[in-house]
């Protein structure tokens, strides 16, 4: 492999940020590069990466390329996560989600017998892979797989349940435009993924019972039950109706077994009093992005049937439903910077970011974030690239700065936090906060009805 001027630009823009920002690990500045712009693999790697815990495209493709560009078949042969180690940088264990990029300056290959990651011919770190549990090797009555039903990820932490995979926010006027769901869904059944539209509730309660059998040394630590938005019905049921079905199920019969979440629309806090009487113990309402006027725009959806200061008071009024600190909504890092409406300068894409911080967190409210993807088959990755760097370090810091300033724990349904001990693989916010900071406490049990 020859080392390309574009590789040791790569290297160069990773290694200046590490240098002015000694106080984030080193590692979470590659993790947040590999998140960005993906990764690839030679062929080698795949023969190796094919034998461990595969890449169960458990809700959006997180893909670079659509699977139509993917010559080597990654889809079907690359593992669900890296975890990144040793090598020339004595990297502390890190995890990271593989998002497919053939095209990427990040490749793993095997170098005398090892797996590595590369950045052309220079050695990044050693690449260890997780092995194939158990429970993936047993399957449902019905012949379906648990890598379909309730794939784990965060390295076997989360179990994820998305028991609606298509979103009733239809089309570029709806959609939130980050977003390539419902082109997912498409392209998987196309590649002849078995990928089910809508998942009975009794088979994930029956996969939720292989993994309990299988996981006995209980590393499986939490469930999220997702899906796309609802804006009418589905079989009979709204939204709140739907999801609290699955939720109701799952903490019957497992009453207390995992921590409880669920991730689906700011929803009236009748409805999210209901989720809580179903025993779903953290709620994530996500908002995307914070900027008014951009979010209008990215999301455009959730602004047309809910608004998005009703969005917003929504979010602060589920906190005296479940208390702020299982109140945890998601948003998407970088798409405020994504090309026509996005803002052009990191500073600004920052300070905007940070005032929804500080509005959620002042309330006790810890929001945290994904690294956006800019998907191909989305409105917005179709012909742009991702965010800055530089954009994703300084929100790092951001973060841990705003969290740390209004004094509140690590957020509760993560594992612990700290380089070395993280395992949330799609940002970083985890792997970059004091390895000693307190996790916030969960208020009560997952037992249907412990909330009322
Ligand atoms: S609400 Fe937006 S982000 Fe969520 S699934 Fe629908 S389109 Fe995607």
């Amino acid at each position: 492999m020859s080392d390309k001027p574009e590789n040791s630009r790569r290297l160069e823009e990773v290694e200046s940020l590490i240098e002015r920002f000694p106080d984030v690990p080193a590692e979470a500045v590659f993790k947040e590069d590999l998140l960005r712009l993906g990764v690839s693999f030679s062929e080698d790697a795949l023969r190796v990466c094919s034998g461990f815990k595969p890449k169960s495209y458990f809700i959006f493709s997180f893909d670079l390329r659509p699977i139509t560009e993917m010559d080597q078949g990654e889809n079907l042969r690359a593992p669900e996560e890296l975890a990144l180690v040793g090598g020339p940088r004595d990297f502390r264990r890190t995890i990271v989600s593989v998002r497919i990029n053939p095209a990427s300056a990040y490749c793993v290959d095997i170098v005398d017998g090892k797996l590595l990651l590369l950045v052309g011919t220079e050695v990044i770190c050693g690449i260890e892979l997780q092995e194939t549990p158990e429970y993936y090797l047993r399957n449902l009555q019905s012949g379906r797989t648990i890598t379909e039903i309730a794939p784990t990820i965060e390295w076997g932490y989360l179990v994820y349940l998305t028991v609606y995979r298509k979103c009733q926010y239809f089309g570029f006027k709806e959609e939130c435009q980050f977003c390539d769901i419902n082109e997912n869904v498409r392209q998987q059944k196309e590649a002849g993924r078995p990928y089910d539209t809508v998942k009975a509730v009794e088979e994930v309660v029956e996969a939720l019972e292989i993994i309990n059998d299988a996981d006995v040394e209980r590393r499986t630590g939490a469930y999220t039950i997702t899906g796309g938005s609802i804006t009418r019905h589905l079989r009979g049921q709204d939204e709140a109706a739907f999801y609290e079905a699955y939720a109701r199920a799952i903490n019957s019969r497992f009453p207390g077994r995992w921590i409880s979440k669920m991730v689906v629309q700011a929803l009236p806090v009748d409805d999210v009093r209901r989720f809580r009487d179903a025993g779903v113990q953290i709620y994530h309402p996500n908002y995307e992005v914070w900027d008014p006027r951009l979010f209008s725009i990215i999301c455009p959806g959730k602004e047309d049937y809910v608004g998005r200061d009703e969005w917003m008071a929504r979010i602060v009024a589920s906190a005296d439903v479940f208390g702020p600190s299982q109140v945890i909504p998601n948003f998407v890092a970088g798409v405020e910077m994504a090309a026509p409406h996005g803002f052009e300068k990191v500073e600004d894409a920052l300070a905007s970011t940070g005032e929804g911080l500080d509005y959620f967190m002042e309330r006790g409210i810890t929001p945290r974030f994904t690294v956006w993807c800019p998907e191909p088959l989305s409105v917005l990755g179709r012909d742009q690239g991702p965010a800055p760097l530089e954009y994703h370090v300084g929100l790092l810091r951001l973060w841990r700065e705003t969290l740390l300033r209004h004094k509140l724990p690590a957020p509760p349904g993560y594992g612990l936090p700290g380089i070395g001990n993280a395992v949330f693989s799609v940002s970083s916010f985890m792997d970059a906060l004091p390895g000693d900071l307190e996790v916030a406490r969960l208020s009560c049990e997952s037992r249907v009805g412990a909330g009322s």
